[in-house]
C-alpha cells in the first residue's frame, strides 16, 4: 500500500463527550479505537513466541496483544474481571490468527496474584519470551489539594508496583533473549499538573526502564519502554482526563490529531523482536510530535 497522510490516516474530527466508571470498557467508547483487529498485518516477526501483556483487553495493550499473535507468537492477557468480554473480543482476533489466546483476569494491585499471573501465563503458553506491562490507573483532580491518599495510592500501586513483583516472578522464566516491555507516557516527560500521581508514576517506569535494563542485561534479557502521546482509549473518558478536554483529545499534536492504538503496535513488536537485538535500556516516544527530553 502506498504512503498514507498521517495527519488524516485517522479520523482528526471532535471526539464526542461520554463518562465511564473505571475501568473504562472499549466496547461501550465511541468511536471504538483501531487496535488492529483488520488493520495490522503480521510477518512472522515473533514466530512461537510465548507473550505475557497487561492491559491487554483495551486500546494500547489490545494493541500489542494482537500485533503479537498476528506476528506469530502466542499471548496471555491479564485484566481486570469487570473487562471480561473486552478480553474475549481480544481473544476472537487472536484465536483467528491461529494462535493462542490465554485468558487471565485479576487485580495487579495485589502482590501474590501478580505471581500467580506469571507463572499461569508460563504453564498455559509452555514458555515466556517476553512480559509486556500496559495495564495503568490515571485519574485527573483539579489541583494538588485534590490527590488523597487513597488515589495517589492506587496511581502508584497499579502502574509501579507490578513493575517490580511481574519481573521478580518472570525473570524465573524468562531466558537469554527474552525482552520486557514496559509502558510510560509522554507524561513521564512533561507533567501535567491535573495528573501529578500519575506523571510521576510514569516517570518512576523510564527510571526502572533503565535499571532494570542494567541488571537483566547481564542475564541477555532486553528491557525497552514506549512513552505514548496521547492516544483514543477507555482510559480518558473514565476520569483520565476532564470532560471537557475529550473532544479536542490530541488535536494539538503536529498531526493534529490523537494516535490510534494500532499506531503502537509496530513499535511493541519491534522491542520484542530480533530485530531490535541491540536496544535495551531506550524509551522509544509515540507521541503525534511531542519530543521526549
Ligand atoms: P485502557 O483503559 O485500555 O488500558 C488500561 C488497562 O489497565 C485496562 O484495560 C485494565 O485492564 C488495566 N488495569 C487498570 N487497573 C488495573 C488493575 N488494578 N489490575 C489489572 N489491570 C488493571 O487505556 P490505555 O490508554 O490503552 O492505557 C494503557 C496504558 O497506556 C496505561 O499504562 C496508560 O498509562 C498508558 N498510556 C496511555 C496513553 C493514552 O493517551 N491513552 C498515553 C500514554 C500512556
Ligand atoms: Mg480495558
Amino acid at each position: 500500500m502506498a504512503s498514507q497522510d498521517p495527519r488524516t490516516k485517522f479520523s482528526n474530527k471532535d471526539f464526542p463527550k461520554q463518562e465511564q466508571p473505571v475501568p473504562g470498557l472499549q466496547n461501550k467508547l465511541e468511536p471504538k479505537p483501531d487496535c488492529g483487529e483488520t488493520s495490522y498485518i503480521g510477518y512472522g516477526r515473533l514466530k512461537d513466541y510465548k507473550m505475557l501483556v497487561t492491559g491487554g483487553d483495551s486500546a494500547i495493550g489490545r494493541a500489542a496483544a494482537i500485533a503479537y499473535a498476528k506476528e506469530g507468537a502466542d499471548v496471555a492477557i491479564n485484566y481486570l474481571p469487570e473487562e471480561q468480554q473486552d478480553a474475549e473480543e481480544v481473544q476472537q482476533v487472536i484465536e483467528a490468527a491461529g494462535r493462542k489466546a490465554v485468558l487471565i483476569p485479576g487485580d495487579i494491585r495485589n502482590e501474590q496474584f501478580n505471581y500467580d499471573l506469571v507463572e499461569a501465563a508460563y504453564k498455559a503458553l509452555g514458555g515466556l519470551d517476553n512480559v509486556t506491562i500496559v495495564a495503568g490507573h490515571q485519574q485527573y483532580r483539579d489541583n494538588i489539594k485534590g490527590f488523597d491518599t487513597a488515589s495517589f495510592s492506587e496511581t502508584f500501586e497499579t502502574n509501579v508496583y507490578p513493575i517490580f513483583w511481574t519481573v521478580q516472578k518472570a525473570i524465573d522464566y524468562l531466558q537469554a533473549g527474552a525482552t520486557i516491555t514496559l509502558t510510560s507516557s509522554v507524561q513521564g516527560y512533561h507533567p501535567s499538573p491535573i495528573l501529578h500521581d500519575y506523571a510521576a508514576s510514569k516517570a518512576a517506569i523510564i527510571s526502572l526502564t533503565k535499571s532494570l535494563s542494567e541488571e537483566l542485561g547481564e542475564r541477555g534479557i532486553r528491557v525497552n519502554c514506549i512513552a505514548p502521546g496521547p492516544f483514543w482509549s477507555p482510559l480518558q473518558i473514565s476520569g483520565g482526563q476532564p470532560q471537557s478536554k475529550i473532544p479536542n483529545f490530541g488535536q494539538k499534536e503536529v498531526m493534529g490529531r490523537a494516535g490510534q492504538p494500532v499506531e503502537l503496535s509496530g513499535t511493541y513488536v519491534h522491542l520484542a523482536a530480533e530485530e531490535s537485538s541491540y536496544t535495551t535500556g531506550q524509551v522509544y516516544g509515540v507521541t503525534g510530535g511531542t519530543q521526549l527530553d
